[in-house]
């Protein structure tokens, strides 16, 4: 059996909650990093292939992104085994389970992520008392339905075209994922003149170097329906997304999805992380020698995160937005700035900015550290 302390370093994780319930059918983990900044926030995700592993790396992750964007809230990240598609009645059934199951992990306070949603938030609110990522019934911003992590990574996108001195009025746009993530900033984009030359989602990936029209896309999605199913448009494996040549690239789907073995068909200048951990470590360092910028997830995508902290304080949606935008283009100009004075990567920038605060923090704490 694999050691369950793998993961161990001095900041974490505090917590490593597995969670089986034989009659649900119901196998998932918590994974709770670190709580120096307070209670620990960060999604559920829902998906079929999840691990112990990825729960820990996407809750370090949550680590950093909380602390980078200078909230008072640790990481914490849960998974669950599970077809995000199953029928609607087996999904409440399975994601109460999991509530109920966490009842008692009170420094633990879930949102959504791949697979789950604002409905899902609900049910786990019921259960337990705690969760963001709220139905506006419920007193909740709808991050994913604004599109609060679209809106801030295209606001990084745009600190960055400045450094990079393109345009975004006419740059070229693909995106791999068009759920949450990837449709909205696809459409911020959109409203600042950029082109959508290809999105790609789990049916496969669909390109038009005149530009794919953003708005029926959305539609389509929201019909239930795949991107492939669009009239217009090549219609293209998924792995094509990674080949498409543009501008400004956006992984918006899984972890890892960029890597040493197809890295070097990436053909873009920019590299925007609305996933967590898309890109490999030696995948960020590949695309760094060949000149693209990339910025990194929990920089760029802290979006929903900041918006989830505004509503746990009672804040608008106003107020959230505003603050995406003042906290994110201020990130990235602190790392775009570093990278410029000291020629490091953008990821070993970010994370020294976050853990400086982390450490700070840790600092004023007795029992955590
Ligand atoms: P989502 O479930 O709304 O959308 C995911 C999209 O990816 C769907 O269109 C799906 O069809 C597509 N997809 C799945 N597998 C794919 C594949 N192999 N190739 C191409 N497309 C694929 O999820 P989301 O909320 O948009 O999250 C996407 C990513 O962004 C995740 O890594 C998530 O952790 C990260 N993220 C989300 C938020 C948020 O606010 N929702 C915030 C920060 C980070």
């Amino acid at each position: 059996m694999d050691d369950p302390f793998r993961f161990a370093d001095e900041l974490g994780p505090l917590k490593l909650v597995h969670i089986w319930r034989p009659a649900l059918g119901l196998k998932a983990v918590v994974a709770v990093d670190n709580l120096a900044c307070g209670p620990a926030i960060g999604g559920v995700r829902m998906a079929p292939d999840v691990s112990a592993e990825e729960a820990f790396r996407l809750a370090r992750a949550m680590t950093l992104k909380n602390a980078a964007a200078g909230l008072p809230h640790g990481g914490g990240k849960s998974v669950i085994v599970g077809d995000p598609k199953m029928p609607a009645g087996d999904k409440e059934r399975l994601i109460r389970g999991f509530a109920a199951a966490i009842a008692d992990l009170v420094d633990y306070i879930p949102g959504p992520d791949m697979g789950t949603d604002e409905l899902a938030m609900g049910w786990v609110k019921d259960e337990t008392g705690r969760a963001l990522g709220l139905p506006r019934e419920l007193g909740g911003i709808p991050l994913d339905e604004i599109g609060a992590t679209g809106f801030g990574l295209a606001a990084a996108i745009e600190v960055a075209a400045e450094r990079l001195e393109m345009p975004l009025a006419g740059a070229r746009v693909a995106v791999q994922g068009f759920g949450s993530v990837g449709k909205h900033a696809a459409r911020f984009l959109a409203q600042q003149g950029a082109v959508l030359v290809a999105a790609s989602d789990s049916g496969g990936t669909l390109a038009d170097e005149d530009g794919l029209d953003v708005a029926a896309l959305i539609a389509l999605k929201a019909a239930g329906r795949r991107l492939a199913d669009h009239r217009r448009g090549q219609k293209l494996g998924g792995d094509a997304i990674i080949d498409i040549p543009c501008d400004i690239w956006i992984p918006a789907a899984r972890p890892d999805v960029v890597h040493a073995g197809n890295v070097a068909r990436l053909r873009t200048r920019l590299v925007a992380q609305g996933a967590n951990i898309p890109c490999t470590e030696q995948a960020e360092a590949a695309l760094a020698a060949r000149g693209v910028l990339v910025l990194p997830d929990f920089i760029a995508n802290a979006g929903g995160v900041i918006c989830a902290a505004v509503e746990h304080r009672g804040g608008t949606e106003a107020a959230a937005l505003a603050m995406i935008d003042e906290k994110i283009r201020g990130n990235t100009r602190a790392v775009l700035d570093r990278v410029a004075v000291d020629a490091v990567l953008p990821r070993a920038a970010a994370i020294d900015l976050a853990r400086s605060r982390i450490e700070r923090a840790m600092r004023t704490r007795r029992w955590e550290h």
